[in-house]
């Protein structure tokens, strides 16, 4: 973690939650937050479309965001099924995650179709959660440094900053898997995404934004993962399921 940036601990809900267990959830992660005046991270909470609403009810009074877990690049039109950036602002979503690994297998989303989801969402003054990361293959091929670097170029808007952009970097051979890099993959991966934020952006609009790891992130491996120079929260998918185990997570960084 930087002094320069503020930790953002993310749960990514997936297709996994239902209304009664969202509610409790959301109500439980809000009612921490609120006894922790102090908190030295941001968190947003990721449901499905359908729960958006009444998990922005149950964490309105409180410092956790609500974000989306994925949208069209269009602002309206013949889009049967999709839902577009405007609407997730008028839900409330500050953050949206785009081109997350499950989407980009099942929807064959590419990085151009990436980058323009992202570009929508930032000229709604939302923040895109841009997710890049090798699969199992590329990693044992020695690949996963030109991987990122290509999804990373490919998938960014020019005019990301810290206002409207996050990276989650997410092998996705440790998705869900209980497996994930060394610490030194991990850190190697982060520097070589800030070098290229650098480069592509510019030093001042580059520094702020954070940089995010995703993989099978847990209470046991959260606090050695986010004391890295360069990771600067978590994006979670299993362990942002139960309250207590997300919330573990988000103290890893206190
Ligand atoms: C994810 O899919 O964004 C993720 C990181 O999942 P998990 O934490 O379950 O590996």
């Amino acid at each position: 973690m930087s002094q320069d940036r503020r930790p953002l601990i993310a749960g990514n809900w997936k297709m996994n939650v239902l209304k009664a267990d969202g509610l409790s959830l959301a109500g439980t992660l809000a009612q921490n937050m609120k006894g922790q005046s102090d908190a030295v991270f941001d968190m947003v909470v990721c449901p499905s479309f359908t729960l958006l609403t009444e998990v922005g009810n149950a964490i309105a009074d409180s410092a956790i965001a609500l974000g989306a877990q994925n949208c069209h690049a269009q602002e309206k039109g013949a889009h049967t099924g999709d839902v577009s950036p405007t609407m997730l602002e008028e839900m409330g979503c500050q953050y949206v995650i785009v081109g997350h690994s499950e989407r980009r297998a099942d929807h064959g989303e590419t990085n151009g179709g990436v980058k323009a989801k992202a570009a929508a969402l930032q000229a709604l003054g939302l923040t895109a959660i841009i997710c890049i990361g090798e699969t199992e293959e590329e990693f044992d091929a020695g690949q996963t440094l030109e991987v990122i670097k290509t999804q990373l170029t490919g998938s960014l808007p020019g005019d990301s900053k810290a206002a409207n952009t996050v990276i989650a970097n997410e092998p996705v051979w440790a998705i869900g898997t209980g497996r994930t890099p060394t610490l030194e993959e991990v850190q190697d991966v982060h520097a070589l995404i800030r070098g290229e934020l650098t480069k592509a952006l510019g030093e001042e609009p580059a520094n702020g934004i954070r940089v995010l790891y995703g993989g099978s992130m847990s209470p046991e491996n959260a606090r050695d993962l986010l004391a890295l120079a360069d990771v600067d929260g978590g994006l979670i998918g299993t362990s942002s399921l139960k309250a207590e185990d997300f919330w573990a997570i988000a103290q890893s960084c206190v």
